[in-house]
């Protein structure tokens, strides 16, 4: 479990990123945090592995205020997947996903061989383990990105904006791929993206933010699709947009979903 508990980061220029900010994520759950860009996501993320210490209150992982231990330790027992992959371009891919279990003692005859097993959790053919990052497509680099952070078998995931870069169908490859991981997995996930879609498609809770990392609404997608908050959740979830809004028509007996500018959307299954 993952608690904030009234956390606030201003920065040393005077920028507020995040005031009292509370949250409580249950562990084996995926929380998608979502705002545009500067609303402090990446702030409130990087408060959980503290590369962000937090100006007041506290963030406690499984009951334990993170400030109390040492930050290497902390990190090495948190997956964090950034958006451009953060591989070492000089290592193979088997090295790179290998990397934190390197760190962590283990000899390196094991670190191969729990990497390759990895990459075949992810979807990356084990022959790919001896390229280079920059001999791999972006959606692939992502997957080494994923094999890497959950290479150590942490409790919790962190992925800041992770499929941002890729077109989408490599996109919604991946989010199914994750789907599937955390359905095996059952990990402690905060995700963060700037993009609806995705947060509705990942998250069993979605966390609107505003600009200044304040919640405008939390709750599960259809809490939030059938009783939006305010204009603000209004307007940031499209809900307020006639393709956002379905109906049913009947066309040659069955029932079809017809959006708001009367264009067919899909059929519904009876
Ligand atoms: P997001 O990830 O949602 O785009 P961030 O958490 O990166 O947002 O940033 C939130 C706000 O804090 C922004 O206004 C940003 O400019 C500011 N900010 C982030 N990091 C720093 C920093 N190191 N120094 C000063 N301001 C920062
Ligand atoms: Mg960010």
């Amino acid at each position: 479990m993952i608690e904030f508990e009234h956390v606030t980061k201003s920065y040393p220029d005077g920028t507020v990123a995040v005031s009292d900010f509370s949250l409580r994520i249950n562990s084996g759950s995926t929380v998608a945090l979502v705002g545009s860009s500067g609303s402090g996501k990446t702030t409130l993320l990087r408060m959980v592995n503290r590369m962000v210490e937090p100006t007041s209150g506290r963030v406690l992982v499984d009951g334990d205020d993170v400030s109390a231990g040492d930050p290497v330790r902390l990190r090495r027992s948190i997956g964090y997947v950034l958006q451009a992959g953060g591989l070492m371009p000089h290592r193979t891919v088997a090295e790179n996903v290998g990397a934190v279990l390197r760190l962590n003692g283990v000899s390196r005859g094991e670190a191969r061989e729990r990497a390759l097993a990895m990459m075949d959790q992810v979807g990356l053919d084990r022959s790919l383990g001896r390229r280079y990052p920059g001999q791999l497509s972006g959606g692939q680099q992502q997957r080494v990105g994923v094999a890497r952070a959950l290479a150590p078998d942490p409790d919790v995931l962190l992925m800041d904006e992770p499929f941002g870069a890729v077109d989408p169908i490599v996109r919604r490859d991946l989010q199914d791929e994750l789907l599937r991981l955390q359905s095996e997995l059952g990990k402690t996930i905060v995700f963060v993206t700037h993009d609806i879609e995705e947060a509705f498609r990942l998250g069993d809770e979605v966390v609107i933010l505003r600009p200044g990392g304040k919640i405008a609404q939390q709750g599960t997608p259809e809490d939030i699709m059938v009783h939006p908050a305010d204009d603000f959740v209004r307007r940031f979830t499209g809900a307020d947009r006639a393709d956002r809004q379905l109906r049913i028509e009947m066309r040659d007996g069955r029932s079809v979903a017809v959006d708001g500018n009367g264009r067919p959307v899909g059929v519904i299954d009876e």
